[in-house]
């Protein structure tokens, strides 16, 4: 039986965190892992599957894969081959669907005229409401785009997946989404964007089929806390509140309700993933066949609606929340110096991140842990 074995680390949490430390472990040290998994699955919120019409579905939302660096692309590189990631989004607002995020195709789509680069920067400058003070995303996308466009693209999609006003949510919030002054329409700029051939659930099975790695599914860490102590480390990925008990209070979450749709078609949709910004409580629906490739018959559309209670997915940016994290991470740090525990990862930092950064902060998670161990 997996407890009676001697770990070298036990690690909380399969989702991507949990396997590049199993998987590092292994392979540089010859360490000995257990994986403890709450859900009946590898990958996170990663987690990929067959749906019932044969199709490969995300779970969890859509996962856009992309890095800027080319040793990050090159390890995930020895457990699967890629495809390119055919990532386009459009907006649908007016009763038409424009390319998102905005750039010279969208301005010229919804102004009814051509523009250049230049005349396009001239022609925001003039629509733009200029601000002093920069406080929140309302102040942000006004200044960048006037109220036309904010109303139209930004507005009722902030209001949908926040339930907050874009006043009340950090300049952050709508800062992420670029607008360029070029006719490039995919999603994200990076220079690696690629999705996994065969599937991100996939990629997780391999790096972690090792003999040194155990993973038990369908187990909660509260069920097993106290009874596997490790010969090195404790790695953390669960949310640092649940860790403490909720001592502190809880830190809020945003989660989704995901409603998946089988058609009979080959494809209903033009691209990946269309926003709703101001129709329908779902805030996009993802045909994401059109990222996959998969040759298929049929096709499943995959819509998403907002919701405070559920599965945590996105931190809620404000202040207090911050705050609250803050205290939070004081507990964590001495329970770090104490017992060798290490919180890492999306949960168990409070942060939104997307898999290339979670692979980079478990890379680092390692390090550290090896560092520690040999410094005694
Ligand atoms: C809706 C959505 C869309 C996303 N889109 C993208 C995208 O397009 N591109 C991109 O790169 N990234 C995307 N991401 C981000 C990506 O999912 C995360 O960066 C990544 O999954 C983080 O890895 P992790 O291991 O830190 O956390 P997770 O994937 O959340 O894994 C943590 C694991 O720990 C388990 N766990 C928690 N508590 C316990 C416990 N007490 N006991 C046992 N197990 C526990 C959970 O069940 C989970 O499996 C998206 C995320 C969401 C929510």
């Amino acid at each position: 039986m997996a407890e009676e074995k001697q770990y070298d680390l036990l690690i909380v949490g399969a989702g991507p965190v949990g396997c590049v430390v199993a998987e590092r472990a292994a392979r540089l040290k010859g360490w000995r892992s257990l994986i403890i998994e709450k859900r009946n699955h590898i990958a996170g919120n990663c987690y990929d599957r067959y749906h019932e019409s044969g199709v490969l579905i995300h779970q969890y939302g859509p996962h856009y894969f992309r890095t800027n660096k080319k040793e990050l692309f090159d390890y995930l590189s020895e457990f699967t081959g890629w495809i390119p990631g055919n990532y386009i989004v459009k907006s649908s607002t007016r009763g038409e669907l424009f390319p998102f995020p905005i750039n010279l195709k969208t301005l010229e789509q919804f102004f009814g005229r051509t523009f250049t680069a230049e005349e396009a920067e001239a022609f925001l400058e003039e629509i733009r409401i200029k601000k002093d003070h920069i406080d929140n995303s309302e102040d942000f996308v006004l200044s960048r785009v006037g109220k036309e466009m904010y109303e139209a693209f930004y507005l009722g999609y902030t209001l949908k997946q926040w339930e907050k006003h874009p006043r009340e949510l950090n300049k952050s919030v709508c800062g992420r989404i670029p607008i360029r002054f070029n006719r490039d329409e995919r999603y994200v700029d990076h220079d690696y964007q690629f999705t996994p051939d065969k599937g991100f659930t996939e990629l997780f099975t391999r790096m972690t089929d090792h003999e040194l790695i155990d993973i038990r599914l369908e187990t909660d860490f509260e069920s097993i806390r106290g009874e596997i102590t490790p010969r090195i480390a404790t790695l953390y990925s669960g949310p640092v509140d649940a860790y403490f008990n909720y001592q502190l209070g809880k830190l809020p979450w945003r989660s989704l309700d995901f409603t998946f749709t089988e058609y009979p078609e080959e494809y209903v949709q033009p691209c990946v993933q269309i926003n709703y910004p101001n129709d329908h409580p779902y805030t996009r629906s993802v045909e994401i066949k059109h990222v996959t490739q998969q040759k298929s018959p049929n096709t499943v559309v995959s819509y998403e609606v907002p919701v405070s209670e559920g599965d945590p997915y996105y931190p809620i940016p404000a202040d207090a929340n911050a705050e609250l994290y803050q205290q939070y991470k004081v507990l964590a740090d001495e329970e770090n110096r104490k017992n060798k525990v290490y919180f890492t990862g999306r949960l168990a930092r409070y942060t939104y991140i997307n898999t290339d950064e979670a692979i980079e902060m478990a890379l680092d998670t390692i390090n550290e842990i090896i560092r520690d161990a040999e410094e005694g």
